[in-house]
């Protein structure tokens, strides 16, 4: 709402400036260097982040198909199979809506704190709570997003579960813009609890300014590292707060110029195939990844 109040005054300066006629500014123009913006919007913890009823999870998911629907959007979802339980339904929705679908594990491990091991066999026990919907909806691809971005924090274990993945020909889908909208999340529900919708609104704005935030250092990592814009992998979960705000996010989004592409479009990016040599406990960012990856080993600068 304050942008769009900026944006106003904006317009009525250049109109102002330019005498009131003629050559009005194109505020919607993408700025100089950042032209093709694209961006694919990726969903975790799917069906909908378990906190709710059977009710709130169906109007959860109508709400985001919703807005994804009125933006044209055609996202990606990864599923936590222990998630699932009576939501077969939803899951088949996403599908049957053109939407990707995804393997998170079944029960959403971190690679830094259990072994290899028994990482992998949540992986196979997350592919066979999806595997049926996925024959149904002739989906052959199988993609998988590592819990909390965490890739394995020994050499061992990130070799391990990489070469499992490589083997059962999984595509491991990296994000470029990471986000804490799971911490917005929880305070969205204990305000929702009091039922206090100024501070809903107020909460709103803080969240739509910390995803543009995210954006924004996403935006300059790629181009000090790469000299251009990476086609975007945007980190959302299946939630409350983005049922409520995914709509005023797609529209800021839009504004600054971004086109939304699938997930195979997206990762047709190099990228995404970069040398990634980053191993600790930290979950980052394919842009954040390459930071930290010998200079060396890298593709020469792109111009
Ligand atoms: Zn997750």
């Amino acid at each position: 709402m304050r942008r769009v109040y900026l944006i106003s005054i904006i317009s009525l300066l250049a109109v102002v400036l330019t005498g009131g006629g003629g050559s009005q500014v194109d505020l919607r123009a993408a700025p100089a260097g950042k032209e093709n913006l694209e961006m694919c919007i990726t969903f975790d913890d799917l069906p909908v982040v378990r906190v709710h009823d059977r009710i709130q999870r169906l109007m959860i998911t109508d709400d985001i198909f919703y807005t994804l629907e009125e933006f044209g959007v055609i996202a990606a979802g990864f599923v936590v199979g222990d998630n699932i339980e009576g939501d077969l339904d939803i899951l088949e929705s996403w599908l049957d809506a053109g939407h990707t679908l995804g393997n998170h594990t079944f029960s959403h491990p971190d690679l830094s704190e259990v072994p290899a091991e028994l990482f992998i066999n949540d992986i196979r026990k997350g592919e066979e709570a999806i595997e049926k919907i996925l024959v149904a909806a002739k989906q052959k691809k199988r993609y998988f997003r590592y819990p909390s971005l965490h890739t394995g924090n020994t050499f061992n274990a990130k070799e391990a579960v990489a070469d499992f993945l490589e083997a059962q020909d999984y595509i491991v889908v990296p994000v470029s813009i990471d986000t804490d909208d799971f911490a917005y999340n929880l305070q969205y529900e204990k305000i929702e609890q009091t039922g206090d919708s100024l501070k809903i609104i107020q909460l709103g704005n803080e969240y739509i300014d910390h995803i543009m935030e995210r954006l924004e250092a996403a935006e300059q990592l790629s181009e000090d590292l790469l000299g251009r814009q990476v086609k975007h992998i945007l980190l959302l979960h299946a939630n409350r707060i983005n049922s409520t705000f995914l709509a005023d996010l797609l529209a800021e989004f839009s504004a600054l110029g971004y086109k939304y592409i699938s997930l195979d479009n997206a990762l047709t990016d190099p990228v995404y195939s970069m040398p990634d040599t980053y191993i600790g406990p930290k979950g980052l960012s394919i842009l954040e990844r390459l930071v930290k990856t010998d200079p060396d080993m890298l593709p020469a600068r792109e111009k």
